[in-house]
């Protein structure tokens, strides 16, 4: 299993880094790509990747909680800087959960359709936050016709997600998936050609509030399999061409 979304840097990590990874081998997990979401995170988790280097991969993106001009510019400066070793942008996106002003909303949609810019010009996929903004989210790929993408942890309705998933979107499923009726009906609904395995580590754990980690990706593989009625296999064996799909960089890496 590639768990294509985490936050392996975050300090919570700090601890046990090494045992979480340790356990991430044991459950199967054969590769993780990270998130450096502000500019303050890159140098650590660039530190970080190379030192599980083959094991782990990286995108830079913004967090959408933090409308503003200058972290996207920094972060563009590190996406550019960092440009070899990079395999997509993000996260980036929409947050309408954290942010409800409409004028900031506003300037957070214009700087995610800056994003989109930047994934297309440099020909990388983009891993999309869209919390209480799914809809907002895809109806701006839509207009922008940008497709090369995974919606993360996507918490919107499932007939928007139908919608992307015919244009190639992939949607990738965390642990959470375990009892979160929203997202079963995602994975019912959608084609498995569109799913891939996250567990956007450190939340998003298949127990509320439990610090979450890459071992637990397995959860999702399972709940996937259950809710489609095949083999565990066939799930492991389709979201890893799926993601060697999308993230085209990774298949040098790995
Ligand atoms: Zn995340």
């Amino acid at each position: 299993m590639i768990d294509v979304h985490c936050h392996i840097h975050d300090e919570v990590f700090d601890n046990d880094r090494e045992e979480v990874i340790s356990r991430a081998k044991e459950k199967g997990v054969k590769h993780i790509i990270i998130s450096a979401i502000k500019p303050e995170e890159v140098s650590k988790a660039l530190n970080i990747v190379n030192s599980f280097k083959e094991y782990m991969s990286l995108t830079i993106g913004h967090d959408p909680v933090i409308v503003s001009d200058e972290v996207f510019e920094e972060q563009l400066k590190n996406v550019k800087k960092y440009l070899d070793i990079i395999v997509g942008i993000g996260e980036a996106g929409l947050d309408y959960y954290f942010v409800r002003d409409h004028g900031e909303r506003d300037r957070q949609r214009r700087i995610f359709a800056l994003w989109i810019n930047v994934a297309k010009e440099l020909d990388l996929p983009l891993v999309i936050h869209s919390r209480s903004a799914g809809k907002y989210a895809i109806e701006i790929l839509l207009e922008q016709k940008y497709f090369n993408v995974v919606m993360h942890a996507y918490d919107g309705s499932v007939g928007w997600a139908i919608e992307a998933a015919k244009h190639g979107v992939y949607f990738s499923i965390p642990p959470s998936v375990i009892f979160s009726i929203q997202k079963q009906k995602l994975v019912r609904k959608l084609p498995l050609e569109n799913l891939l395995l996250e567990t956007d580590s450190p939340v998003l754990s298949p127990i509320r509030g439990e610090r979450n980690e890459p071992a637990n990706i397995v959860y999702s593989a399972m709940k996937i399999a259950e809710i489609k009625n095949i083999s565990l296999s066939k799930v492991i064996d389709a979201t890893i061409e799926n993601t060697l799909d999308v993230f085209k960089k990774l298949k040098l890496q790995i």
